[in-house]
């Protein structure tokens, strides 16, 4: 069912503008090098977003600024891959448990006999676009594309300059999908696979495309403003569970000791929360700490989860 947004209370616009100001002068963190691409981004950037399961928001800052989604592609691409196969076949093929090591790790491939352990790390992210049903990679991108426009409520385009950028910058990715396909994890060609999985996450999103594509997970899989259901509702639990022990990379633990809420990161500087049943939080700075992590976009959401009481163990 399609919602009609309320108004938000005043509370919430009050402390989502305290965030922006409290923050934005913090200058920790540094923009992702290794995609040459987002090195380039203006660094003070910085957006807030929150929205309810009724579809009504509050924001504040550089929300409209479309940024690289990255790792926070993940997500959405798992909840296609949990509608066409199943929360038992993707918990066998890849997992749901932290490897210990860093999100592009070799060494965690080589210690679980090519098992990636979860879809958030980019071998079980690779692994999760290898099991799409499809013939080609033009098929393959298909499904992505419509469900992240289904999630977004809009029409999202690729910046063709960071995939360019990342394309010609990912031989580490090719490597780990060449190795997966050797230990029997890699279900498609392993070259498609890899540059289906750069496209996914040189998808363009604002701030405002996140927090609405989160709250469709807050909302038991149904995108409020178009009233349409993105993920099947019974895939939630299992997306969440995901961003729960493996959102934030190795400090996903830090995360929820501090905020308590299921969250997802991604380099280009992104980060979003989900509260299940009430609202989901976005934000973008794209500053990272050394875990990959949005600085500030962390502080936002730690701010907001305990000055709106949001975290799930309060
Ligand atoms: N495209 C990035 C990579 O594969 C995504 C990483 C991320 O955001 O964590 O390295």
């Amino acid at each position: 069912m399609k919602h009609t947004p309320t108004t938000v209370d005043s509370n919430v616009i009050q402390a989502v503008n305290e965030a922006l100001q409290r923050f934005a002068s913090n200058h920790h963190g540094k923009n992702a090098s290794y995609i040459p691409y987002l090195a380039d981004v203006p660094s003070h950037l910085f957006g807030i977003s929150i929205m309810f399961c009724d579809g009504s928001h509050a924001e504040a800052g550089d929300t409209g600024y479309a940024f690289a989604i990255e790792s926070i592609s993940k997500v959405f691409t798992l909840a296609h891959v949990l509608d066409e196969v199943g929360p038992q076949a993707l918990r066998s093929k890849i997992g749901c448990d932290p490897t210990g090591e860093p999100f592009n790790s070799v060494v965690a491939l080589e210690l679980h006999k090519g098992r990636p352990l979860n879809p958030f790390v980019n071998a079980g992210a690779m692994a999760t676009v290898s099991l799409i049903r499809a013939d080609t990679a033009q098929a393959r991108w298909d499904h992505i594309q419509a469900t992240y426009n289904a999630f977004a409520g809009r029409d999202l385009t690729v910046n063709e300059e960071v995939y360019t950028s990342e394309a010609n910058s990912n031989q580490h990715n090719r490597g780990i999908a060449w190795l997966l396909q050797s230990y029997g994890y890699m279900h498609a060609h392993p070259m498609e696979v890899c540059d289906v999985y750069t496209r996914q996450c040189s998808v363009a999103i604002t701030c405002h495309d996140l927090v609405t594509m989160g709250v469709a997970l807050a909302n038991g899989g149904v995108n409020p403003l178009t009233g349409k259901r993105v993920v099947a509702a019974k895939n939630v639990a299992p997306i969440l569970s995901e961003m729960t022990l493996n959102g934030l990379y190795d400090t996903t633990g830090d995360w929820y000791y501090k905020v308590g809420l299921p969250g997802k990161s991604g380099v280009g500087g992104g980060i979003l929360a989900v509260v299940p049943g009430v609202c989901a939080i976005a934000a973008f700075a794209p500053p990272l700490d050394v875990a990959g992590n949005s600085v500030r976009g962390q502080l936002a959401a730690e701010y907001l989860s305990r000055t709106l009481n949001l975290s799930l163990l309060h």
